[in-house]
């Protein structure tokens, strides 16, 4: 695969109306006049990236507006950022995949049309939950009826790809309540469909309540019973796991997202946002009046820096391909890296075997059914 000819941009859309108490991405409340400074922002970063050389090398793919909450920009300006890209990058591999994360309550019917006419192609709606009691306790701003409005009306919009993510783990979830949200889910016959173990992260609300005792968090062996229950009523559908956390019909994977899981190279822009670029991953500054300031000079936004040597680069790829269920290609990762996987890992490599977290067929390399819940452990062993 030419990876050069399928790069990704991706486009950080830093605010949210109202901080969830559980998140740690980097977003806030835009304050008066930070959606035209953002916005004017990225326009020039992409003016700017647009005569890098590493940038020249690469034909884009896909487009994908995160965040945050895309959403809560006017649908017109997504959309003359959409024509900005068109004009400034390559896409010379047929019509890009064009993702917009949407969340209920940020959009309405009109908005989405615009989007769609735009050339958007696929929503991704953060619905996380569709019980009430949790979407107030993990603070979201809308409820399980705007969140089914909002897919129907994408749909209406004329949008065949949509997809939601769903999280369990959360306080005081069980097993049973969770199979009763799955279940709701999948009567809206979703064709991809993310599901997310909730994460405290440190320095949360939702960390300090925790730690205050306010409520209880499912134990592993629950955790684990929500992870069969989503096994057994995903296997009831047409979507197939095609990612530790993803599931689509055929056809329909998110290939902006394969391609971060290739290890391909992508274009971040606006705050915070990475790039993997000539061999270089590089992250932005996260502060909005830094990124903006540092932008009006014409000066790099990156704040950290990265260069793999080749090996490290190729543990980095068999860790992050083994996420997807097809697994990494032997051959393939040969060609690219000049190193053979089989005898790089070779006793870690028997031991997984052994133990049937990993399997090798036709050349590839892949988590069993057994592995795919025991994925972290099983990549710690390996990168
Ligand atoms: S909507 Fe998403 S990005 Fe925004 S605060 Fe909530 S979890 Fe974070």
């Amino acid at each position: 695969m030419d990876l050069a000819a399928q790069a990704g941009l991706y486009v950080h859309v830093p605010f949210c109306r109202r901080k969830c108490p559980y998140c740690s991405f980097c977003s806030a409340p835009p304050q008066p006049g930070d959606l035209t400074r953002f916005l004017a922002a990225v326009h020039s970063q992409m003016r700017q990236a647009a005569v890098l050389p590493e940038v020249q090398a690469l034909s884009f793919a896909t487009v994908f507006f995160g965040g945050g909450t895309p959403s809560l920009l006017p649908a017109e300006e997504l959309a003359g950022l959409l024509t900005e890209a068109r004009r400034l990058f390559s896409f010379a591999g047929g019509e890009p995949e064009i993702t917009v994360e949407v969340n209920p309550g940020t959009i309405d019917a009109a908005g989405l049309a615009q989007l769609r006419r735009a050339g958007c192609n696929r929503l991704s709606i953060g619905v996380q939950s569709l019980d009430d009691a949790e979407l107030r306790l993990l603070g979201r701003i809308h409820s399980g009826a705007e969140a089914r409005a909002v897919i129907a009306a994408a749909r209406e919009a004329g949008f065949d790809t949509v997809s939601f993510d769903l999280m369990y783990g959360l306080p005081n979830q069980t097993p049973g309540s969770w199979q009763a949200t799955l279940d709701r889910a999948l009567a809206l016959a979703p064709v991809h469909l993310s599901l997310y173990e909730l994460t405290v992260e440190d320095g949360t609300p939702f960390a300090r309540a925790a730690g205050r005792g306010e409520w209880r968090l499912p134990g592993e062996d629950e955790i684990l019973a929500m992870m069969a229950a989503s096994e057994a009523a995903i296997g009831r559908t047409h979507l197939m796991r095609y990612e530790i956390s993803n599931y689509a019909v055929a056809g329909r994977e998110c290939r902006h997202n394969c391609n971060y899981w290739r290890n391909g190279f992508y274009l971040g822009l606006g705050p915070g946002a990475v790039s993997a670029l000539g061999g270089e991953r590089r992250s932005a500054v996260a502060d909005l009046d830094a990124f903006c300031r540092l932008v009006a000079a014409g000066q790099p936004v990156w704040h950290e820096s990265e260069r793999l040597d080749q090996e490290a680069a190729f543990r980095e790829t068999v860790v992050m391909g083994l996420r997807m269920t097809a697994g990494v290609s032997i051959d393939d990762l040969r060609q690219r890296f000049g190193i053979d996987l089989l005898a790089y890992y070779r006793p870690t490599l028997a031991r997984l075997l052994d133990q049937h977290l990993l399997m090798l067929r036709d050349g590839r390399l892949f988590l069993s059914n057994t592995g795919l819940p025991l994925a972290n452990r099983v990549m710690a062993e390996l990168v």
